[in-house]
């Protein structure tokens, strides 16, 4: 009854591997990060590992916290100008003095693996395809697809709209004629919506779904990540409420993510499934 986002990332990365063997320009995938946060220096190491493990070449650029926007600018103009370099990311969150948005608008679209840019957004909106689709909304579509989770016709409750997950999510499960609700911060009756969910996507960080709350026989894809009280990742269902053990809440859902093991793999899959697209 789980997705399980471990098994499924290896098959897609032995893909991965394979096509990126017979490619004669080999796939570049640039990083870029500033300052020190703990939790982005893991995930960036994490991708320049597994990038590595499949044959894709990488480059990570470490610049300091104090770092200015017109440095950042200028770090980023050589990648895009780099013929080598095929697709580029750059890591957020950023240093509070770089605004982000000049710096997503600074990316060239055909490098944008996380489907940042106005451009590639915009591709989305009207339902053209953009370079890259985008990451973690890909993952979690790859994860539903590899158990058969039928998606056209379905009510699919997505809870967060950021830019990163719950919009672009929003809008790729539209082209995939699911009928959609989001939700955030301000919604009135989450209960009342999500209780009429063939699909759940939670993407807000924080426990704020209970597996008795949603409908008996749903799926739930947990993309939220926070700590609990002993130090423990932990996503968006706080299914400790209503069982005793995840066993338990597996046999509640039709289907539902574990944290750690399900989103959180599929989302560096699904970056490397980009990184092949050679614009
Ligand atoms: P975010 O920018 O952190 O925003 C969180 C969203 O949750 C916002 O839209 C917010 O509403 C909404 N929200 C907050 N409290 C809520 C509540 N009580 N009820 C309903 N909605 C609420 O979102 P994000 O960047 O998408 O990240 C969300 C979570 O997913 C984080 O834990 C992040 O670490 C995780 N994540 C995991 C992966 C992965 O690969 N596993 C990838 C990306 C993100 P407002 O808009 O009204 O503020």
């Amino acid at each position: 009854m789980l997705l399980d986002g471990k098994k499924v990332s290896k098959i897609i990365l032995e893909e991965v591997k394979e096509k990126v063997s017979k490619m004669d320009k080999k796939p570049h995938l640039a990083v870029i990060i500033v300052g020190d946060d703990p939790a982005s220096k893991i995930y960036v190491r994490n991708k320049k590992r597994t990038a590595e493990s499949v044959g894709i070449k990488s480059t990570v650029v470490e610049l300091p916290e104090d770092t200015t926007e017109e440095t950042l600018l200028n770090e980023l103009n050589k990648l895009n100008n780099d013929d080598d370099v095929t697709a580029i990311l750059v890591q957020m969150p950023l240093p509070k003095q770089i605004n982000q948005e000049h710096i997503i608008c600074a990316i060239n679209p055909k490098k944008d693996v996380d489907c940042f840019t106005p451009e590639n957004v915009g591709r989305l909106a009207i339902g053209l395809k953009p370079y890259f689709n985008p990451v973690t909304p890909q993952g979690i579509l790859l994860l539903l697809d590899h158990y058969d989770v039928p998606i056209e016709g379905k009510h699919a409750v997505i809870i967060g709209r950021s830019n990163i997950v719950g919009k672009p999510m929003a809008r790729m499960l539209l082209k995939r004629n699911a009928t959609v609700t989001v939700c955030h911060s301000k919604t009135k009756n989450l209960a009342e919506i999500i209780k009429t969910a063939d699909i759940i996507i939670s993407a807000v960080g924080k426990k704020v779904v209970r597996c008795k709350m949603v409908k008996y026989k749903s799926v739930f894809v947990d993309v939220g990540i926070s700590r609990d009280t002993n130090g423990k990742l932990t996503g968006d269902l706080n299914w400790e409420v209503d069982f005793d053990n995840f066993d338990d809440v597996t046999e509640y859902f039709e289907r539902v993510s574990p944290v750690p093991g399900g989103v959180g793999p599929m989302t560096i899959a699904s970056l490397m499934l980009n990184s092949l697209n050679i614009n």
